[in-house]
């Protein structure tokens, strides 16, 4: 009996943010990167999703994806000249709506106003959600919980709610702009148009990602078909081609978007996409808008590659 094909794609973030954040140097993080990196391409080539796609489709059980979500600049500065010195690409998503300059992602907003008002307590935060009805239940001031609570408080409230009560979060808190903060700081600034244009020309895939972030299931199917569609449209501008890959915002199926988003995605010209659901995909032709992926932790021990090679292997 045939084998049915499998796609492993690996799943990052911020690392150097979350880094930072977990008490670790720069350094540190991008050395523990570049070690992975290093000890993963003695069993794979590390490939884009769309090319590990076509590789894993053809039977080759040598090919990975690595990948990255939301645009950080400390995606083209600190991790791709590590993947380009080690020979291996990654697809990076970006939101076109925030590649203007100093814009940042909704999430490190709050982190902003956190790192900046050192008064803010569990207490001034339960009062404040109060006033949008959002109950908030951590009582630890301890980061990265307590942000990591506030994030989870938030997330889900329609885009638009959500901008006005970051923004009035900001407003009540303040922003951080002093230079203790200054390398989280630049960890969590997005690229702009041409420095996503670099990343493409350093031969790394950039797919979208939609405009804005919105948690797609929790918007009307006309913002969200929009908010895929220009996008893409905006993306392929940037590039100079369409982009292959999309990935979804949160990126859980029937929690943060549903199979009507995956039309759109098809609609919008894209050949596949990515969502957060663990796991490695089996190619058996039935679904390419719904590729699973296994997130790594910002360091990963020996325990996690011995793990993630059984799962793959045995898959
Ligand atoms: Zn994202």
């Amino acid at each position: 009996m045939t084998r049915t094909a499998t796609l492993p794609i690996l799943k990052y973030h911020n690392l150097v943010r979350d880094g930072l954040l977990a008490g670790l140097s720069k350094d540190e993080v991008l050395e523990g990167f570049r070690l992975f990196i290093k000890r993963l391409s003695k069993r794979y080539d590390i490939c884009t999703v769309s090319e590990a796609l076509n590789r894993c489709q053809n039977g080759d059980r040598r090919a990975i994806a690595i990948s990255f979500d939301d645009g950080y600049q400390s995606y083209l500065k600190d991790i791709a000249p590590i993947l380009v010195d080690m020979d291996a690409q990654a697809s990076f998503y970006v939101c076109t709506g925030l590649s203007s300059d100093k814009q940042l992602m909704w999430n490190d907003q709050i982190l902003v106003s956190c790192l900046h008002n050192k008064q803010l307590t569990p207490t001034l935060a339960k009062d404040f959600l109060s006033r949008y009805q959002i109950e908030f239940k951590q009582t630890s001031s301890h980061q990265p919980e307590f942000l990591k609570a506030l994030e989870r408080a938030i997330k889900y409230r329609p885009f638009k709610q959500r901008a006005g009560l970051i923004q009035s979060f900001q407003q009540q808190f303040g922003l951080s702009d002093d230079t203790r903060t200054l390398e989280l700081r630049s960890a969590i600034e997005l690229l702009n148009t041409d420095e996503i244009r670099a990343l493409h020309q350093l031969g790394m895939e950039v797919g979208g990602h939609t405009v804005s972030h919105p948690i797609l299931a929790q918007e009307s199917a006309e913002d969200a078909h929009q908010q895929i569609i220009s996008d893409q449209q905006r993306l392929a501008k940037i590039l100079g081609r369409s982009p292959r890959s999309f990935a979804y915002p949160n990126g859980w199926h029937n929690r943060d978007f549903l199979d009507l988003h995956k039309g759109f995605v098809e609609e919008a010209g894209y050949e596949h996409a990515v969502s957060a659901n663990y796991g490695i995909s089996k190619l058996d032709g039935r679904d390419q808008f719904m590729l699973k992926r296994i997130e790594l932790p910002t360091s990963i021990s020996a325990f996690h590659l011995t793990k993630f090679y059984l799962k793959h292997w045995l898959s």
